[in-house]
């Protein structure tokens, strides 16, 4: 699925944490391919990765802990923004606030209904009526009334009438007698969108005057939920969105693709089947959601905060200057000991506890690599092009390593060194940039 897509994509990126095992490139059109599989349709995709990669460029690489951090920070970022960026509430300003529920058959009209009635009578102190307006099956009807029946709710039925615009007028005005303050017309679905159900639909709409019109749509049917959602759209002009079954094999992928192309926001989320199974949407949470990324953003928050501007500024001066040393070295392993305990660190990172299940993650991770930079001289540490195999040797015996530990950290170190020294070169960083799908 989406997530373990985006997980792998992300590997690639998080990688170790540090700034040798990035890779913008590849991880962009891998995060572009797990969006197209997850149902964001290619525009939505496409004009995702530019903008995040936009907005990378403009990035101070070395001021953040890692840049694969912060790319993922700024992905959930740009994902919010493209999902409306804040939660959008309903309009139930006017008395009675009449609210028509439309979409197609299996959608989750009925349930949600229910679960509005009860969201509106329980957290919002509403009087709502439930209006039954499903004509072609009398089990819509029952099923409306159980609902209701749950949440403690009026259901208004006639089982005599086969004309779902005049119940829904005689619902609302049964509404305005009982001082009902919200009134929620339930509607028949298809199997398909079809012509008769949008000229119904139409009707309804036209003979009620609703205020807020909600389109249903099961997050589950992928790339057909957007083009239902253009296609009612184009004939009610809804108001809002509620994305059901998210509970499953979330397709969040949907949301985004919904929103960027009949540009409504979404208002609601079905988690379930139960009448309490319903969340306000928030873009910020469906973000993270789809990233699959778990508390990654406070990780990037926190340790871009931990991150001492000063001493940044200097490391990327000697960075350029390729005079990175072991001392600088040393200062940045004691910045990412300063930012808590390394487990709780990895725990936040999504994936990262799979990848690095072998791996023991904790302060100790980090004892041989600081007692190997303390057995150097000082002259070593800022120069490590003299570290030769007798001073390695040395080395290892003074830190109680072995000369094979010694040897992969200076290797390591030098390619650390290289490849900074690439990222800092802001010709460089564009050059990448540009090469990305
Ligand atoms: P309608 O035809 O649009 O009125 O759809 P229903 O409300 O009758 O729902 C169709 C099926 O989907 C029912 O079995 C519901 O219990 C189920 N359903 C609705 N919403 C959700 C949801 O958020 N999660 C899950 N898992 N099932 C849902
Ligand atoms: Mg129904």
């Amino acid at each position: 699925n989406l997530q373990d897509k985006l997980e792998r994509a992300f590997k690639v990126l998080k990688g170790q944490g540090n700034i040798t095992e990035i890779n913008v490139a590849e991880t962009m059109k891998e995060i572009r391919k797990a969006l197209l599989d997850a149902d964001v349709n290619y525009k939505t995709a496409k004009t995702f990765t530019d903008q995040v990669k936009q907005k990378a460029l403009g990035q101070n690489v070395i001021n953040s802990i890692s840049p694969g951090q912060l790319l993922t920070k700024i992905m959930n970022d740009e994902l919010t923004a493209l999902m409306g960026g804040t939660t959008s509430e309903l309009d139930l300003s006017k008395n009675p606030t009449i609210i028509l529920i439309a979409g197609l058959n299996g959608a989750g009209k009925t349930t949600f209904s229910g679960k509005l009635a009860n969201y509106l009578k329980e957290k919002k102190g509403k009087k709502p009526l439930l209006v039954a307006g499903d004509v072609y099956r009398p089990a819509a009807i029952d099923q409306l009334e159980v609902l209701g029946n749950q949440v403690g709710v009026p259901v208004y039925t006639d089982r005599t009438s086969t004309d779902p615009i005049a119940i829904a007028k005689a619902g609302v005005e049964e509404g305005k007698k009982n001082g009902n303050n919200v009134i929620i017309i339930d509607t028949a679905g298809r199997l398909a969108v079809d012509e008769p159900l949008m000229v119904e639909i139409s009707a309804v709409k036209e003979a009620t005057q609703p205020h807020e019109i909600l389109f249903v749509v099961d997050a589950m049917t992928g790339q057909d939920a957007v083009n239902t959602a253009k296609a009612f759209n184009d004939r009610l002009d809804f108001t809002g969105v509620v994305l059901t079954k998210l509970d499953g094999d979330t397709r969040g992928g949907a949301a985004l693709s919904i929103k960027s192309v009949v540009n409504k926001p979404i208002k609601f989320i079905g988690t379930g089947e139960k009448m309490d199974a319903l969340d306000v949407f928030h873009p910020d949470r469906m973000a993270s959601r789809i990233l699959g990324m778990g508390d990654v953003v406070s990780l990037v928050e926190r340790a871009q905060q931990q991150f001492d501007e000063k001493q940044a500024a200097e490391l990327q001066k000697k960075i350029r200057k390729n005079q990175f040393d072991f001392n600088d070295f040393r200062a940045q392993i004691q910045q990412i000991k300063k930012m808590g305990n390394m487990k709780d660190l990895v725990g936040m990172i999504p994936g990262a506890s799979k990848v690095l299940k072998d791996v023991e993650i904790d302060d100790n991770a980090f004892k041989p690599i600081e007692a190997i930079i303390d057995s150097m001289t000082p002259k070593e540490r800022e120069n490590p092009d003299i570290i030769d195999q007798r001073r390695r040797m040395r080395i290892a015996k003074g830190s109680g390593t072995s000369i094979e530990e010694v040897n992969k950290l200076i290797k390591q170190f030098m390619d650390m060194r290289k490849v900074m020294k690439q990222m800092s070169n802001p010709g460089m960083m564009a050059k990448m940039m540009r090469n990305m799908p």
